[in-house]
């Protein structure tokens, strides 16, 4: 499954933040959330479109995308050299796809700050470093074990020639996907799994007057992160935990309404961390099951079969698509089809976010 990892130095509300989004799985019928391990919880997407496809076709089962949200904890200054549980902690950034950055961005002298004072920025780069330092290392023996096959290994000479990009950039104090690289360099040192290569965003924990508008602190993070393309949201711990104490769906809507809210930020950070995986989604139909999948973008139709099973994507003959928008219009398969709005697509078509797909294949 795909995973977003939260991380931040301790102290900062990395915690508070996963147990409301645990406790969201009380709150909304349409947000469960299960914890597997003490630090990791699945948490299922909300999509109105999958909404909208169930109460034209309904069916006996709808299956939502899901997610796993996963509480880093532990980062601490010197982590890259092994300091505290270092080790054990960058390896959980490794096996994550996306990353959750969460900054203190409130004032309380009952909350101690690990280095005595609350700065987002100056602890930003305490983990950026931390990561950076980490990813030079294995930059670094890899460019060791390249550097001899690149005089005649093609492969080796590519790699050598990205990771040549890579180190003088992360020795500057920059992170891996800010790097002047193709998309196509980035996709090819995919394996060595660079921690600052994945996708970011930043969580500001602000306190309880600031959710609207933000403050100072954030002011400064956001200018901090501008060249980055990376998402900046606001929220409110504290907030969030008062609503996941909340019973009913109506007390916590009026809870919300009463601080000028719409949203919990709970409902804002997973669809965040969504776009975050940069992914999209089909949909399959039908009286049994309506249900979203998760792809990749610029997946062909057999690999967005092979996400159903490998033996769809091995025996692939062809696709029926219906466009999202078409289907809603038209009301139903079967009307698409008299329409002619069901397209029969084969192994060349690229899947698009929101394709309803029928897959045709040989077993
Ligand atoms: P972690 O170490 O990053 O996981 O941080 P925790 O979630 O355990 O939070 C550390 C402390 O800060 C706890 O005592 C929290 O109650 C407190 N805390 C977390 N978020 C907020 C917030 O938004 N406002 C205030 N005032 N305290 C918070």
């Amino acid at each position: 499954a795909l995973q977003c990892g939260i991380v931040g130095l301790p102290n900062v509300g990395k915690s508070t933040l996963f147990n409301c989004l645990s406790n969201a799985k009380a709150q909304a019928a349409n947000f469960p959330f299960c914890t597997i391990e003490p630090n990791i919880g699945i948490i299922t997407v909300p999509d109105e479109r999958l909404n909208k496809l169930a109460e034209l076709v309904k069916p006996n089962r709808v299956v939502p995308n899901t997610i796993e949200i996963v509480d880093i904890a532990g980062l601490v200054k010197g982590a890259s050299k092994g300091e505290g549980l270092g080790n054990q902690f960058l390896g959980n950034i490794r096996a994550t796809n996306a990353i959750i950055h969460v900054l203190r961005c409130f004032d309380d002298g009952n909350v101690i700050h690990v280095d005595g004072s609350v700065d987002p920025i100056r602890d930003k780069e305490i983990i950026d470093t931390e990561l950076q330092l980490k990813d030079l290392d294995t930059v670094e023996k890899r460019i060791q074990k390249v550097e001899k096959l690149a005089k005649t290994d093609k492969e080796a000479k590519k790699t050598f020639e990205i990771l040549s990009v890579i180190k003088p950039h992360l020795e500057s104090g920059q992170s891996v996907r800010s790097a002047a690289l193709t998309e196509e360099d980035f996709d090819f040192i995919q394996d060595l799994g660079l921690l600052t290569q994945k996708p970011v965003m930043y969580v500001c924990n602000v306190d309880e007057n600031s959710v609207i508008n933000g403050n100072a602190y954030v002011d400064l993070v956001k200018e901090k992160v501008k060249g980055e393309n990376a998402e900046v949201l606001i929220i409110s711990a504290k907030i969030e935990s008062e609503i996941a104490e909340l019973e009913s769906y109506e007390e916590r809507q009026e809870f919300l309404s009463d601080l000028g809210l719409t949203e919990s930020g709970v409902n804002k950070l997973i669809l965040a961390a969504y776009r975050l995986l940069n992914l999209y989604t089909y949909f399959t139909s039908g009286v049994q099951e309506v249900r979203a999948w998760t792809i990749t973008k610029g997946f062909t139709a057999p690999q967005a079969a092979g996400v159903i099973h490998t033996d769809f994507e091995k025996g692939f003959i062809r696709a029926e698509v219906i466009k999202y928008n078409d289907f809603i219009t038209l009301g139903s398969e079967n009307a698409c089809k008299d329409a002619g709005k069901l397209g029969v697509e084969g192994k060349t078509y690229v899947v698009e976010d929101g394709d309803i797909m029928h897959f045709r294949f040989n077993v």
